[in-house]
C-alpha cells in the first residue's frame, strides 16, 4: 500500500515535535508505506522463510523502503526513508489517515482501513524534498468512513489490560506491562474482536500482524525487565 501526502498541510494540524519539518526541513512529499492482509507474509513465506515472523516481515518491509528511496535518490530526487515503528517522530494513526488508508478509530485508536479493518501495517515514510510528483491532492477518507458508530465496541472488552480508553486514546505503557507479564503472547485479542476486516486476520500459525510493536521493543523503551536499569534517554535514544 502506498499514498502521498502533502507535508505542509499534514503539519497545519501537527504538534510541533510530530511534524513532517522536524526531521526534515525541505519536505513537500511524503509516501506512505504500509501493507495490508497478508500478501506480504505469503510473499515472504514463499521467497524467504517458511515461518513469518513479525521481525522478519517488518525487516524485508524496511529494506525495501529503502530501496526505494535509493532508486528515488538516484533519479535526482533527494529522499530519505524513515521507519514508521515505536519511537517514531511522526503520529502514525494520523499519516496514515492523511495517506488515505483509512480512519483512526474513535474508539480504541487503531487505524481501519475500509477492506483490512485493523489488518494492515504502516512500514515506513519517503520523505521527499519539493513536488516531484506535482500537487498532492488530500486522500483522507476519514470524514465519510466512520466504522465505529453503529458498533458494539468489542474491542475494548476484549483487551485484558484495559488500554484503550474508549475515546481513541490507548495506554500502551499498560499493554507493555501486559505482554511482559506473558499476556496476549500471540497477539492482540482487541484487533482480533473487531469484525472489520477479520478475514484478513492471520491464519493458525502465521504471525505477520501479531503485534505492531515486537515485545522485546516495548520492554526496552518502557524500561521493563533488565531494562529497568537503564535511564530513559539511553533506552528510548532521545
Ligand atoms: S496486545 Fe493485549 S494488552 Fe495490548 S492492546 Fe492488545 S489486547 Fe490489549
Ligand atoms: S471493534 Fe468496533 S469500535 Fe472497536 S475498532 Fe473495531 S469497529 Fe471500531
Amino acid at each position: 500500500m502506498f499514498g502521498l501526502v502533502d507535508a505542509k498541510r499534514f503539519d497545519r494540524c501537527q504538534p510541533p515535535e510530530q511534524r513532517v519539518h522536524s526531521l526534515a526541513p525541505g519536505c513537500g512529499t511524503v509516501v506512505v508505506l504500509g501493507s495490508g492482509g497478508r500478501a506480504l507474509a505469503r510473499d515472504l513465506s514463499r521467497q524467504v522463510a517458511p515461518e513469518v515472523t513479525p521481525a522478519l516481515a517488518e525487516q524485508h518491509a524496511w529494506h525495501r523502503s529503502c530501496h526505494i528511496a535509493a532508486l528515488l535518490q538516484g533519479e535526482g530526487f533527494p529522499c530519505r526513508a524513515v521507519a514508521l515503528d515505536l519511537g517514531s517522530r511522526l503520529p502514525l494513526g494520523r499519516l496514515g489517515e492523511a495517506a488515505g488508508f483509512g480512519t483512526v478509530s474513535p474508539v480504541s485508536g487503531m487505524l481501519l482501513h475500509p477492506e483490512f479493518g485493523p489488518w494492515l501495517r504502516l512500514r515506513a515514510a519517503l520523505l521527499i524534498d519539493g513536488y516531484p510528483f506535482g500537487e498532492i491532492q488530500d486522500a483522507s477518507i476519514a470524514d465519510g468512513f466512520h466504522p465505529c458508530c453503529n458498533c458494539a465496541r468489542p474491542c475494548l472488552a476484549a483487551c485484558p489490560a484495559q488500554a484503550h480508553d474508549g475515546r481513541g486514546q490507548s495506554d500502551l505503557g499498560r499493554c507493555a506491562s501486559h505482554r511482559h507479564a506473558g499476556g496476549c503472547e500471540t497477539g492482540c485479542c482487541s484487533r482480533a474482536a473487531c469484525p472489520l476486516g477479520s478475514e484478513h486476520r492471520d491464519d493458525a500459525g502465521e504471525f505477520a500482524h501479531s503485534h505492531a510493536f515486537h515485545l522485546p521493543k516495548l520492554q526496552r523503551w518502557f524500561g521493563l525487565g533488565v531494562w529497568r536499569i537503564v535511564p530513559t534517554f539511553l533506552r528510548q535514544g532521545r
